[in-house]
Protein backbone atom coordinates (compact mmCIF):
# COMPACT_ATOMS: atom_id res chain seq x y z
CA UNK A 1 0.00 0.00 0.00
CA UNK A 2 1.43 3.53 -0.70
CA UNK A 3 1.88 6.43 1.84
CA UNK A 4 -0.94 7.59 1.35
CA UNK A 5 -2.85 4.81 1.96
CA UNK A 6 -1.60 4.20 5.28
CA UNK A 7 -0.84 7.66 5.99
CA UNK A 8 2.82 6.44 7.77
CA UNK A 9 6.02 7.59 7.44
CA UNK A 10 8.62 6.00 9.40
CA UNK A 11 10.98 7.73 11.28
CA UNK A 12 14.67 5.59 10.90
CA UNK A 13 16.55 5.65 13.79
CA UNK A 14 20.23 3.62 13.39
CA UNK A 15 21.19 2.00 17.00
CA UNK A 16 24.70 2.44 16.45
CA UNK A 17 27.86 2.83 18.41
CA UNK A 18 31.16 0.95 17.54
CA UNK A 19 31.83 -0.68 20.57
CA UNK A 20 30.62 -4.43 20.96
CA UNK A 21 28.33 -5.86 24.23
CA UNK A 22 27.26 -2.33 25.21
CA UNK A 23 23.46 -3.22 24.58
CA UNK A 24 22.29 -1.84 20.61
CA UNK A 25 21.08 -5.25 19.69
CA UNK A 26 18.97 -5.68 23.16
CA UNK A 27 17.90 -1.77 22.72
CA UNK A 28 16.56 -2.80 19.18
CA UNK A 29 14.73 -5.58 20.02
CA UNK A 30 12.88 -4.65 23.38
CA UNK A 31 12.24 -0.93 22.20
CA UNK A 32 10.79 -2.01 19.44
CA UNK A 33 8.93 -4.58 21.31
CA UNK A 34 7.80 -2.10 23.52
CA UNK A 35 6.73 -0.04 21.07
CA UNK A 36 4.95 -2.72 18.78
CA UNK A 37 2.74 -3.35 21.73
CA UNK A 38 1.46 0.41 22.07
CA UNK A 39 0.55 -0.21 18.60
CA UNK A 40 3.37 1.28 16.25
CA UNK A 41 4.21 -0.52 13.55
CA UNK A 42 7.64 -1.37 13.58
CA UNK A 43 10.91 -2.76 11.44
CA UNK A 44 13.61 -3.90 12.66
CA UNK A 45 16.86 -4.58 10.25
CA UNK A 46 19.08 -6.56 11.51
CA UNK A 47 22.68 -5.17 10.19
CA UNK A 48 25.14 -6.93 12.33
CA UNK A 49 26.64 -10.09 10.38
CA UNK A 50 26.39 -11.77 14.25
CA UNK A 51 22.79 -11.94 13.50
CA UNK A 52 22.18 -11.35 17.16
CA UNK A 53 18.54 -9.67 16.76
CA UNK A 54 17.52 -12.51 14.41
CA UNK A 55 18.03 -14.68 16.96
CA UNK A 56 16.90 -12.91 19.50
CA UNK A 57 13.47 -12.97 17.87
CA UNK A 58 14.08 -17.14 17.61
CA UNK A 59 14.20 -16.75 13.75
CA UNK A 60 16.50 -20.18 12.84
CA UNK A 61 18.77 -19.76 10.09
CA UNK A 62 17.10 -21.83 7.66
CA UNK A 63 14.29 -18.82 8.10
CA UNK A 64 16.34 -16.28 6.91
CA UNK A 65 16.37 -16.92 2.93
CA UNK A 66 16.75 -13.38 1.55
CA UNK A 67 18.31 -10.97 4.42
CA UNK A 68 19.75 -7.57 4.98
CA UNK A 69 22.90 -8.89 2.71
CA UNK A 70 20.81 -9.06 -0.10
CA UNK A 71 19.27 -5.90 0.34
CA UNK A 72 22.55 -4.04 0.74
CA UNK A 73 24.20 -5.50 -2.28
CA UNK A 74 20.50 -5.44 -4.24
CA UNK A 75 20.72 -8.74 -5.32
CA UNK A 76 16.71 -8.90 -3.59
CA UNK A 77 14.54 -5.91 -3.10
CA UNK A 78 13.53 -4.44 0.40
CA UNK A 79 10.13 -5.92 0.85
CA UNK A 80 11.59 -9.28 0.18
CA UNK A 81 13.34 -9.73 2.78
CA UNK A 82 10.99 -8.43 5.27
CA UNK A 83 9.60 -11.16 7.55
CA UNK A 84 7.51 -11.84 10.90
CA UNK A 85 9.44 -11.69 13.64
CA UNK A 86 6.49 -13.18 16.04
CA UNK A 87 5.51 -10.30 18.01
CA UNK A 88 2.22 -8.82 16.56
CA UNK A 89 3.31 -5.46 14.63
CA UNK A 90 6.85 -5.87 14.82
CA UNK A 91 8.88 -7.40 11.37
CA UNK A 92 12.57 -8.01 11.23
CA UNK A 93 14.71 -8.11 8.10
CA UNK A 94 17.14 -11.08 9.39
CA UNK A 95 20.98 -11.46 8.40
CA UNK A 96 23.74 -14.10 8.03
CA UNK A 97 27.16 -14.21 8.64
CA UNK A 98 26.99 -13.72 4.77
CA UNK A 99 26.89 -10.02 5.82
CA UNK A 100 30.86 -10.33 7.13
CA UNK A 101 32.04 -10.22 3.37
CA UNK A 102 29.64 -7.08 2.76
CA UNK A 103 31.99 -4.51 3.46
CA UNK A 104 34.26 -5.69 1.07
CA UNK A 105 32.01 -6.18 -1.72
CA UNK A 106 30.44 -2.64 -0.71
CA UNK A 107 33.33 -1.00 -1.44
CA UNK A 108 33.30 -2.11 -5.50
CA UNK A 109 30.29 -0.64 -5.97
CA UNK A 110 29.04 2.82 -7.08
CA UNK A 111 26.67 4.35 -4.53
CA UNK A 112 28.89 2.28 -1.80
CA UNK A 113 27.16 4.72 1.18
CA UNK A 114 23.69 4.74 -0.47
CA UNK A 115 23.20 1.55 -1.14
CA UNK A 116 20.47 0.61 2.00
CA UNK A 117 18.97 4.10 1.81
CA UNK A 118 17.98 4.04 -1.88
CA UNK A 119 16.83 0.64 -1.16
CA UNK A 120 14.54 1.68 1.01
CA UNK A 121 13.44 4.60 -0.81
CA UNK A 122 12.85 2.50 -4.05
CA UNK A 123 10.80 -0.01 -1.80
CA UNK A 124 8.64 3.38 0.24
CA UNK A 125 9.64 1.68 3.36
CA UNK A 126 8.79 4.43 5.31
CA UNK A 127 4.78 4.32 4.55
CA UNK A 128 4.67 0.53 5.99
CA UNK A 129 5.67 1.38 9.32
CA UNK A 130 5.93 3.81 12.11
CA UNK A 131 9.53 2.84 13.10
CA UNK A 132 11.76 1.56 11.39
CA UNK A 133 15.25 0.56 13.89
CA UNK A 134 19.04 -0.50 11.96
CA UNK A 135 21.15 -2.43 14.93
CA UNK A 136 24.40 -1.87 13.10
CA UNK A 137 27.55 -3.91 14.06
CA UNK A 138 30.27 -3.25 16.04
CA UNK A 139 32.50 -0.97 13.76
CA UNK A 140 32.36 2.35 11.90
CA UNK A 141 32.39 0.13 8.79
CA UNK A 142 30.63 0.85 5.57
CA UNK A 143 27.73 -1.11 6.70
CA UNK A 144 27.67 1.13 9.99
CA UNK A 145 27.99 4.13 7.52
CA UNK A 146 24.82 3.04 5.27
CA UNK A 147 23.05 2.63 8.33
CA UNK A 148 24.01 6.38 9.37
CA UNK A 149 23.08 7.55 5.24
CA UNK A 150 19.65 6.23 5.51
CA UNK A 151 18.61 7.31 8.72
CA UNK A 152 16.84 9.83 10.39
CA UNK A 153 18.74 10.11 13.71
CA UNK A 154 21.53 7.98 15.58
CA UNK A 155 19.96 6.03 18.72
CA UNK A 156 23.58 5.55 21.14
CA UNK A 157 23.55 2.83 23.59
CA UNK A 158 25.83 3.37 26.45
CA UNK A 159 27.33 1.20 29.01
CA UNK A 160 28.84 3.45 31.79
CA UNK A 161 32.19 2.30 32.35
CA UNK A 162 35.99 3.64 31.96
CA UNK A 163 36.41 4.28 28.23
CA UNK A 164 32.63 5.26 27.36
CA UNK A 165 33.06 8.72 26.74
CA UNK A 166 36.37 8.49 24.43
CA UNK A 167 34.34 5.91 22.15
CA UNK A 168 31.34 8.22 22.25
CA UNK A 169 33.50 10.88 20.96
CA UNK A 170 34.84 9.00 18.25
CA UNK A 171 31.05 8.10 17.17
CA UNK A 172 29.92 11.82 17.24
CA UNK A 173 32.94 12.87 15.40
CA UNK A 174 31.46 10.28 12.58
CA UNK A 175 28.02 10.84 12.80
CA UNK A 176 29.25 14.89 12.58
CA UNK A 177 31.40 13.94 9.53
CA UNK A 178 28.05 11.99 7.67
CA UNK A 179 26.06 15.16 8.22
CA UNK A 180 28.79 17.03 6.84
CA UNK A 181 28.39 14.92 3.21
CA UNK A 182 26.26 12.34 2.88
CA UNK A 183 22.93 12.84 5.05
CA UNK A 184 22.87 16.38 6.48
CA UNK A 185 19.40 16.14 8.08
CA UNK A 186 21.27 13.51 10.33
CA UNK A 187 20.05 14.05 13.94
CA UNK A 188 21.31 12.60 17.32
CA UNK A 189 17.83 10.70 19.03
CA UNK A 190 19.14 10.47 21.98
CA UNK A 191 21.80 8.23 24.29
CA UNK A 192 21.05 5.37 26.59
CA UNK A 193 22.83 4.17 29.37
CA UNK A 194 22.76 0.71 29.65
CA UNK A 195 23.69 -1.90 31.62
CA UNK A 196 23.24 0.27 34.67
CA UNK A 197 25.06 -1.31 38.21
CA UNK A 198 24.01 1.61 40.63
CA UNK A 199 26.08 0.12 43.17
CA UNK A 200 28.81 0.79 41.13
CA UNK A 201 30.45 4.29 41.90
CA UNK A 202 32.36 4.52 38.25
CA UNK A 203 28.85 3.68 36.26
CA UNK A 204 27.26 7.04 38.49
CA UNK A 205 30.65 8.60 37.56
CA UNK A 206 30.67 8.39 34.09
CA UNK A 207 26.52 8.22 34.11
CA UNK A 208 27.15 12.34 35.36
CA UNK A 209 29.78 13.22 32.60
CA UNK A 210 27.87 12.29 29.87
CA UNK A 211 25.18 14.17 31.13
CA UNK A 212 27.13 17.24 31.73
CA UNK A 213 28.59 16.42 27.83
CA UNK A 214 25.43 15.73 26.21
CA UNK A 215 22.24 17.33 28.18
CA UNK A 216 19.05 16.15 27.29
CA UNK A 217 20.25 14.25 24.24
CA UNK A 218 20.98 11.63 27.66
CA UNK A 219 17.28 9.88 27.81
CA UNK A 220 16.41 10.01 31.71
CA UNK A 221 14.94 6.22 31.74
CA UNK A 222 18.36 4.34 32.95
CA UNK A 223 18.49 0.45 31.29
CA UNK A 224 19.75 -1.38 34.51
CA UNK A 225 21.45 -4.75 34.49
CA UNK A 226 19.11 -7.41 34.88
CA UNK A 227 19.56 -11.42 34.85
CA UNK A 228 16.59 -11.52 32.93
CA UNK A 229 17.23 -9.31 30.20
CA UNK A 230 20.66 -11.42 29.44
CA UNK A 231 18.73 -14.94 29.04
CA UNK A 232 15.82 -13.89 26.78
CA UNK A 233 17.84 -14.07 23.73
CA UNK A 234 18.27 -17.91 24.75
CA UNK A 235 14.50 -18.26 24.79
CA UNK A 236 14.65 -16.90 21.46
CA UNK A 237 12.50 -13.81 22.81
CA UNK A 238 12.27 -10.37 23.95
CA UNK A 239 12.86 -9.45 27.44
CA UNK A 240 9.64 -7.88 27.15
CA UNK A 241 7.84 -11.13 26.34
CA UNK A 242 10.09 -13.16 28.47
CA UNK A 243 9.32 -12.16 31.83
CA UNK A 244 7.60 -8.27 31.30
CA UNK A 245 7.75 -7.43 34.73
CA UNK A 246 11.36 -8.09 35.38
CA UNK A 247 13.27 -4.16 35.83
CA UNK A 248 15.21 -4.36 32.86
CA UNK A 249 11.80 -4.97 30.54
CA UNK A 250 10.06 -2.23 32.35
CA UNK A 251 12.95 0.13 31.67
CA UNK A 252 12.43 -0.81 27.90
CA UNK A 253 8.69 0.10 28.50
CA UNK A 254 9.49 3.61 29.81
CA UNK A 255 12.28 4.16 27.28
CA UNK A 256 9.80 3.63 24.43
CA UNK A 257 7.32 6.15 26.14
CA UNK A 258 10.02 8.63 26.92
CA UNK A 259 10.81 8.38 23.14
CA UNK A 260 7.76 8.31 21.80
CA UNK A 261 7.10 11.69 24.05
CA UNK A 262 9.64 13.38 22.64
CA UNK A 263 8.00 12.76 18.97
CA UNK A 264 4.89 13.63 19.62
CA UNK A 265 6.10 16.57 21.41
CA UNK A 266 8.30 17.46 18.26
CA UNK A 267 5.49 17.00 15.86
CA UNK A 268 2.74 19.30 17.74
P1 LIG B 1 25.67 -5.18 21.28
O1 LIG B 1 24.56 -5.39 20.32
O2 LIG B 1 26.00 -3.73 21.49
O3 LIG B 1 26.90 -5.98 20.93
P2 LIG B 1 24.06 -6.72 23.12
O4 LIG B 1 22.74 -6.05 23.13
O5 LIG B 1 24.20 -7.96 22.31
O6 LIG B 1 25.20 -5.68 22.74
O7 LIG B 1 24.45 -6.99 24.64
C1 LIG B 1 25.68 -7.62 24.98
C2 LIG B 1 25.43 -8.68 26.05
O8 LIG B 1 24.93 -8.05 27.23
C3 LIG B 1 24.38 -9.70 25.65
O9 LIG B 1 24.76 -10.93 26.17
C4 LIG B 1 23.11 -9.19 26.32
O10 LIG B 1 22.20 -10.24 26.61
C5 LIG B 1 23.66 -8.57 27.58
N1 LIG B 1 22.81 -7.45 28.03
C6 LIG B 1 22.39 -6.39 27.31
N2 LIG B 1 21.65 -5.56 28.06
C7 LIG B 1 21.60 -6.10 29.31
C8 LIG B 1 20.98 -5.72 30.54
N3 LIG B 1 20.26 -4.61 30.66
N4 LIG B 1 21.16 -6.53 31.61
C9 LIG B 1 21.90 -7.66 31.51
N5 LIG B 1 22.47 -8.08 30.40
C10 LIG B 1 22.35 -7.31 29.28
MG1 LIG C 1 24.56 -6.43 18.50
Amino acid sequence: SSASQTGKKAKIIAVANQKGGVGKTTTAINLATAMAAVKKKVLILDLDPQGNASTGFGIDRHAREITSYDVVLGAAPFGDAIIDSGVPGLSIIPSTIDLSGADLELAELPHRNFRLRYAMEKAQARAEYDYILIDCPPSLSLLTINALVAADSVLVPLQCEFFALEGLSLLLKTIEQVRGSLNPKLTINGVVLTMFDKRNNLSEQVAGDVRDFLGDKVYQTVIPRNVRVSEAPSHGKPALLYDHRCVGSQAYIKLARELLGRDRKMAA
